[in-house]
């Protein structure tokens, strides 16, 4: 076993602190590297206060994971020592349903394996995410990360990076069409820069007067205050998607009035609390609420491609580890300025 030191949650209740565990001995497939900065993910949140239920303790949060290899298998082909490597939000899949085959194994039907708060796909061993010295997983579910790229602003593209750029994609969002990010986050921002860069009008609708600068910096063309009811009403019918990126119980009914006909209000934030729904809401206009889940391995390999094409990457705060509370503390404010990298130097 391999001695590993990272940050994990005993419990729902109790902070994150120094805990020692074992990582599996490098497979024959396996590739493990060091980890250099991890990305902090409201969903980091969401699973150590224990929001969305079924969770597994300890744990140890992170899944926005970049490094160097140490150490490759000797069936590996993809990488070797020395490599810049990443991993996102799953370790494994069962790699034989239908969507595994077609290359979607973040919704594989037999269940896939996140990086951390699952199971492998024994159903019995548990696995613990990038808040950590050193991580091994199976080479298929290893990314490439270019040496273009500054590597701690990369960690976050690994799960805000694919997960908003997959819906983009999937709903060939680009030129000619009006894409409204709401939340300007972690998620938000990578939102906007990818909206531009596919080549669409990009508005932000944000709960913070004072993002417009920043938004406007991403590139955003247009800035909309949700608590302005005069500045919402003036979009009415105005986009043709909405990127949803909010973490915290919200009304789709005002935001689905936003749409044109055909619309589709696109949910990747992931409230705790159901939501009150009008039917309405959909049927005038006949418009669609959808929903997206991060990506597969080769979109997600894809999209890191396309940053280093596009030189983007997130804006980012670097933390030490120890920071990690405020850190939380100030992401549930929506003071993310885009998104906490951890120094895992620190550790
Ligand atoms: P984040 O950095 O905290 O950003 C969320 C943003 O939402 C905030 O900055 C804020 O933006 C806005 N917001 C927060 N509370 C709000 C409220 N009560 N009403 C309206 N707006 C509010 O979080 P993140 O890391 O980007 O993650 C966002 C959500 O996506 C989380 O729920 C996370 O779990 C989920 N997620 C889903 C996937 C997936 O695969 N679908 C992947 C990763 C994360 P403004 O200040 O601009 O209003
Ligand atoms: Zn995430
Ligand atoms: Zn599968």
């Amino acid at each position: 076993m391999i001695a590993t030191k990272g940050y994990a949650a005993q419990t729902k209740d109790t902070e994150l602190a120094l805990w020692n565990f074992d990582r599996r001995e490098v497979g024959p497939h396996d590739v493990q590297f060091d980890i250099t900065y991890c990305g902090v993910c409201h969903s980091d949140l969401h699973q150590i206060r224990g929001e969305w239920g079924g969770e597994i303790f300890p744990m140890v949060p992170g899944h926005e994971i970049v490094g160097r290899v140490v150490a490759v298998g000797n069936h590996v082909t993809k990488f070797k020592v020395g490599d810049l490597a990443g991993t996102g939000c799953m370790v494994d899949s069962c790699r034989v349903c239908a969507n595994c085959q077609d290359g979607l194994e973040q919704y594989c039907t037999n269940g896939n394996t996140l990086t951390y708060n699952s199971l492998e796909q024994d159903q019995k061993t548990p696995t613990y995410g990038g808040y950590s010295n050193t991580i091994v997983v199976h080479e298929d579910f290893v990314l490439h990360i270019s040496e273009k790229l500054d590597l701690a602003a990369a960690a976050p593209l690994l799960c805000a990076g694919i997960t908003t750029y997959s819906p983009l994609k999937h709903w060939k969002v680009g030129k000619g069409h009006k894409l409204a990010v709401l939340g300007l986050g972690g998620l938000g921002h990578m939102g906007v820069k990818f909206g531009v860069a596919l080549g669409a009008e990009v508005t932000v609708l944000s709960t913070s007067p004072n993002k417009e600068a920043d938004a406007r910096k991403l590139g955003a063309h247009k800035f909309i205050v949700t608590s302005d009811p005069t500045q919402l009403k003036s979009a009415t019918g105005y986009f043709d998607f909405i990127l949803d990126t909010v973490s915290a119980e919200h009304s789709y009914n005002q935001y689905l009035r936003l749409l044109k006909t055909n619309g589709v209000h696109i949910c990747v934030g992931a409230p705790p609390t159901p939501a009150a729904l009008m039917a309405f809401s959909l049927i005038i206009g006949r418009k669609s609420l959808a929903g997206s889940s991060i990506g597969g391995i080769a979109e997600t390999q894809e999209m890191l491609d396309f940053c280093a094409e596009h030189n983007i990457v997130s804006d980012i705060e670097l933390i030490n580890i120890n920071d990690i509370h405020q850190a939380y503390e100030r992401m549930l404010k929506g003071d993310v300025r885009y998104r906490f990298v951890i120094d895992m130097a620190t550790l």
